[in-house]
């Protein structure tokens, strides 16, 4: 079985290399022509010698999942279903913005975590995507975009790990794929624009810091452990008090971490405390994102308790009205409510952004994304009805 170079970050393929007695610095060719030039064929590797690709040729390829749908919205957001053999499928979203451009990476075929009001948790799990099948999103994406990134042509300018699966449950993959993304001789992302989106899998959260820091972004979606344990079950092994305390030390342990370093980074968000503001780095506050579910969690008294709860931990919110799914039980918040919720964080002193629904018309949005899952999970917790705290 030839091996895929997707699968690779440098140094694992410099060890490889060196393993079949070849220079290791040929890593950083091969890295460089593969993500900074999207080439798959070692033939158009021009300036690797004709004696490496003879002896590599048939012992690797380059394959990134295939697509079989591609769906653009009418505002621009495109959506690819990507196959992952044996019938299975996994969703890549790209959302262009004026100055920006992101693409949300799927890390699982599917969720085990079972959210209650996520459209991938819905569908089970299958299993977790290889390196390869995670960074051949982006790979992918920026072939499809027209990307020339040795030109500065470069349509995906960030990357979120927003899309199906739990990222950290999928550690060691997922930090490779990463690892490639901020790395000069792959897409040479900066980290403050490569998010990691976790449901709160506390004891990952620490390795993460350790093994390759990036932005965070943690879904608390409930402000106290009895709502957030029907909504994210995760939190019954992990509740609220050890998840706020893994936020911090993410931030104190990834405030000091060196960037590879844009020239190009994203400013940091207006108004953002000026305490908080530690160099200038979006990095030294954590993300949460906040479902808005109505009658659920949106109620100006839960906006108050999240308040006291984070105290004065760094951090900015994002609210994201609920995107609905077929049967999800759960209906979007009103948007006066929304308001409101938002205006109570504000006062407060803190940063909170609603976050625009994209791609509506093709189901690309947070939390949509369905793919095509063949369920091989046990599924474990009964889903009950949420209650209207309003009444
Ligand atoms: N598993 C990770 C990352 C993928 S989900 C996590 O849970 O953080 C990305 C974000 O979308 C998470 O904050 C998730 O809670 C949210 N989300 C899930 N379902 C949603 C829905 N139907 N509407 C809006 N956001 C949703
Ligand atoms: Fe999994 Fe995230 Fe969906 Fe929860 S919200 S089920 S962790 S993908």
């Amino acid at each position: 079985m030839p091996v895929n170079l997707l699968d690779f970050d440098t140094a694992g393929l410099a060890a490889w290399l060196e393993s079949r007695g070849e220079k290791p610095y040929r890593a950083r060719q091969l890295m460089r022509w593969v993500h900074r030039a999207g080439v798959a064929e070692l033939d158009g590797m021009t300036d690797l010698p004709k004696s490496l690709r003879a002896t590599l040729a048939g012992e690797v390829v380059v394959q990134a999942p295939a697509v079989t749908r591609d769906s653009i919205a009418t505002d621009g957001t495109r959506k690819w279903l990507l196959s992952v053999g044996t019938g299975n499928g996994i969703e890549t979203v790209f959302i262009p913005e004026t100055a920006r451009g992101t693409l949300c990476v799927s890390s699982q075929v599917g969720c085990a975590l079972e959210c209650a009001f996520c459209s991938t948790g819905r569908q089970g799990f299958n299993r977790n995507l290889s390196a390869a099948e995670i960074i051949g999103q982006l790979w992918w994406a920026n072939r499809a975009l027209g990307a020339d990134l040795a030109a500065g042509k470069r349509p995906i300018t960030n990357v979120v790990m927003m899309g199906m699966g739990e990222p950290l449950a999928n550690f060691d993959n997922v930090v490779t794929a990463m690892r490639v993304m901020l790395d000069d001789h792959g897409y040479g992302l900066s980290r403050r624009r490569v998010t990691l989106s976790t449901s709160g899998m506390v004891p990952w959260m620490d390795r993460l810091r350790e093994a390759c820091p990036v932005s965070l972004a943690v879904s608390l979606h409930a402000p106290n452990d009895a709502l957030r344990d029907r909504l994210v079950p995760i939190n019954q092994k992990w509740p609220l008090r050890e998840l706020l305390a893994a936020c911090r030390r993410y931030i104190d342990g990834a405030a000091s971490a060196p960037d590879a370093g844009d020239l190009d980074d994203d400013p940091v968000p207006a108004g953002l405390a000026a305490k908080w503001q530690r160099a200038g780095s979006p990095r030294d506050f954590v993300t949460f994102e906040y479902v808005m579910l109505r009658g659920v969690n949106d109620t100006l008294a839960h906006a108050r308790e999240l308040v006291d709860l984070v105290g004065d931990l760094p951090c900015k919110f994002n609210l994201i009205p609920f995107n609905p799914f077929p049967d999800s039980g759960f209906e979007r918040s009103h948007p006066e409510a929304i308001v409101d919720f938002q205006g109570e964080l504000l006062s407060a002193g803190f940063v909170a952004t609603v976050r625009k629904t994209r791609g509506d018309d093709i189901d690309g949005a947070c939390g949509q994304l369905a793919g095509q899952v063949q369920d091989r999970s046990q599924r474990r917790l009964r889903r009950e009805p949420m209650e209207d705290t309003r009444a």
